[in-house]
């Protein structure tokens, strides 16, 4: 298999192994590129971003991966990082890092009254009291507060690739809060998806919500996939792995729909570029 994943957690953040078992069960699946992608560091209290003080240590660990696997595995040096204006981004982590690439996802929408950011892809309860709280229950304006925070990260502070576009999704299980087929939703995900192609940026198409058994397709839905490929937006194929056995878990089901689709290609980081790779059954065609 020829698949590739740049979107991966490890024990620098809240994944669960060293990042070098990762990479050693990408070996073992034949994978010839492999992104770490830990979460940033965030200057709040909670139990998933990497600690600052871990920071030097991350990239001089990845480094020596790089290098001990060289000729078997291209290692990329990444960052999951949260989109808050004014507190975090992914420009604020670039050189710190010195990143080989960059996610930007949106976890957090405004902030409580006590300054906590209130976190929409965490528990239910808490995606509850937000709304409540900061949108006074009103769940079509807090929808569209995320997509604009997205669509203001993807103007004014782009990462390489979209995390997770639709995440929020999870919170509206069979559809109860919200339908993503309403006009209104619909609407909002067309002006995302024109801000995103105008900026060329990746989407990454997100397996995580399925073999958590969260939803039934990925992030993005694939009508979603469907309207961005008529808009040309590329796509990177992840699986946000906490795990290492979820590294290409639903890979092969989801890949075959991306053809259905219409999608020939997936961009990917291969000898140091970016660059769009024929999509085959089981990977890419290098
Ligand atoms: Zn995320
Ligand atoms: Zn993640």
């Amino acid at each position: 298999m020829t698949y590739t994943n740049y979107h991966s957690h490890c024990y620098f953040c809240d994944g669960k192994d060293s990042p070098e078992v990762y990479i050693q069960q990408a070996i073992q699946l034949g994978m010839p590129t492999y992104g770490v992608s830990s979460h940033a560091p965030l200057p709040y209290k909670l139990p998933w971003p990497m600690k600052e003080i871990d920071s030097e240590r991350y990239v001089a660990e990845i480094e020596q991966l790089k290098k001990k696997y060289a000729g078997q595995i291209e290692v990329y040096r990444g960052l999951e990082v949260d989109f808050i204006p004014k507190v975090a981004g992914p420009s604020w982590v670039e050189d710190k890092f010195s990143l080989d690439y960059t996610i930007g996802s949106v976890h957090f929408v405004d902030f409580f009254a006590d300054g906590h950011p209130w976190e929409i892809d965490g528990r239910h309860q808490v995606f509850l009291k937000g709304l409540q709280e900061i949108f006074a229950n009103d769940i079509e304006a807090a929808i569209q507060r995320y997509y604009s925070l997205i669509r203001q990260m993807v103007r004014d502070d782009p990462p390489n690739i979209i995390g997770h576009l639709d995440k929020i999704k999870i919170q509206s299980e069979e559809g109860k809060l919200f339908d993503e087929h309403a006009e209104w939703y619909r609407e909002e995900i067309s002006k995302t998806l024109d801000t995103i192609a105008d900026a060329g940026l990746i989407v990454e198409v997100n397996t995580r919500g399925m073999y958590k058994q969260l939803t039934n397709e990925p992030y993005p839905s694939y009508w979603i996939l469907e309207r961005m490929r008529e808009r040309n937006i590329p796509i990177t194929l992840n699986s946000d792995a906490h795990h290492p056995r979820e590294i290409i878990s639903h890979f092969v089901e989801v890949t075959e729909r991306l053809k259905t689709i219409g999608y020939e290609q997936l961009r990917i980081l291969y000898q140091g570029a970016w660059q769009d790779m024929q999509l085959t059954k089981d990977g890419v065609s290098l």
